[in-house]
């Protein structure tokens, strides 16, 4: 969680200015606010850091990511491509707006390959939800062949990968419209928040009525402003935006304490026999929030995490058998447990969830341990830590079992 190993003076300060003026809300309010205009400040930070045209920020990382799907097109009834290996709002995002998630299988990346979507393509697809975990990213040369020669609308969810890149471009701006998480867990926090990006002029304008009722922002009488679209209220508070400002501002030193913690762990551990690392597709663009772990198959991953929780090693996710990350836990989204119908429920779900045949998925998410890269450890804490999970792994390998 590197975003909040490094709270303090700067994000009381962004706070302090709006208490200040007591201007809570982004918007209007001129004369009364004072020039203090902190969602403004963070969008333009977010904008320069990654190169994006256009930035919105929104309450939190889920929102941001309807929000993409919803601006970049995508609704009732359209089939979108999701991974099974993902925070669960990605696939609930399409639900709601409408869409009917179809499963394909990742790869080492763990993220959706374009092997795996070109499997499950039918003429209903509309378009892929494509997520980047753990802190790292798809392989996008491959998947923008298919995005282009299939004509298929593509929205990223970097949820977790704020910060990292693909051959030079900032995940989240491959496709029509990508978004990032600002919650407590994430390189940066606001404590909830969330950011829509998008280099399209059109999908922007869209994105930023839609997050609020529909109003367009022009002028500065809220009352009398357009509404071009319907819409919903997933605005950021000022309070969350100055958290959001000051913790945007420490990310390059926070990825660069992530890469050099991060290198040091890895070849602390690379010359353990059974142990690899999942592909990262451009390890120039990595984040190097975690450190991924690949076990040479489940059952070894299985007894490793036994040996981790034995030695007090914490900091680890085994997400094989998490609650959150991995379909095989879903029940409720497999058995279509819904408060109220959904779009998808009255159309129809093409594919049976409980009977989904994912092989690849389950290998790879099966062998996967993560470890979570802290930007305050020392050398030698990365020293004593590499050496346990070395030990740890050892001991679970099938030769001292
Ligand atoms: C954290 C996360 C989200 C959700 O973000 P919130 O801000 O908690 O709503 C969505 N997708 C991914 C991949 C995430 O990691």
């Amino acid at each position: 969680m590197p975003g909040t190993e490094l709270f303090g003076a700067e994000e009381r300060k962004e706070v302090n200015d709006v208490l200040e003026t007591g201007m809570l809300f982004r918007y209007n309010h001129d004369a009364q606010r004072n020039g203090i205009w902190k969602a403004r400040e963070f969008e333009a930070e977010v904008k320069k850091q990654l190169g994006a045209k256009y930035a919105h920020a929104v309450s939190n990382g889920s929102a941001a990511i309807a929000i993409a799907l919803a601006s970049a097109g995508i609704g009732a009834g359209d089939e979108v491509i999701c991974t099974p290996f993902t925070f669960i709002a990605s696939v609930e995002a399409v639900l709601f707006v409408g869409a009917i998630p179809v499963f394909a299988e990742i790869d080492e990346t763990l993220c959706l390959s374009a092997e795996g979507i070109k499997k499950v393509l039918t003429p209903k697809t509309k378009g892929i939800c494509l997520v980047h975990m753990c802190g790292g990213m798809a392989d996008m040369d491959s998947i923008m062949q298919v995005v282009n020669e299939h004509n298929l609308i593509l929205v990223e969810d970097a949820g977790q990968a704020y910060a990292a890149s693909y051959k030079g471009t900032s995940v989240g701006l491959f496709g029509k419209a990508g978004s990032y998480s600002f919650d407590f867990f994430k390189i940066a926090t606001a404590g909830e928040g969330g950011i829509f990006v998008t280099n399209d002029e059109e999908t922007y304008k869209l994105a930023d009525a839609y997050s609020d009722h529909g109003h367009n922002h022009v002028g500065n009488n809220r009352g009398m402003e357009q509404h071009p679209v319907l819409g919903f209220n997933y605005r950021i508070s000022e309070l969350h935006a100055a958290v959001a400002l000051a913790q945007t501002r420490k990310v390059p030193q926070v990825l660069a304490a992530n890469r050099r913690n991060k290198k040091m762990l890895e070849d602390a551990l690379s010359k353990t026999e059974g142990i690899s690392f999942a592909r990262v597709a451009d390890p120039a663009g990595d984040s190097a929030t975690f450190l991924n772990m690949m076990l040479p198959d489940t059952e070894t991953a299985k007894r490793t995490v036994d040996e981790l929780n034995k030695a007090g090693v914490g900091g680890f996710n085994y997400w094989y058998l998490n609650m959150y990350h991995f379909i095989n836990q879903w029940d409720h989204l497999k058995n279509m447990k819904t408060v109220s119908k959904l779009p998808a429920e009255v159309l129809g779900i093409p594919r049976d969830y409980n009977n989904l045949h994912l092989p690849k998925s389950q290998e790879v998410i099966g062998r996967l341990v993560s470890f979570v890269i802290r930007c305050t450890w020392t050398e030698e804490e990365v020293k004593a830590l590499g050496q346990k999970i070395a030990g740890c792994v050892e001991a679970a390998m099938p030769a001292h079992v």
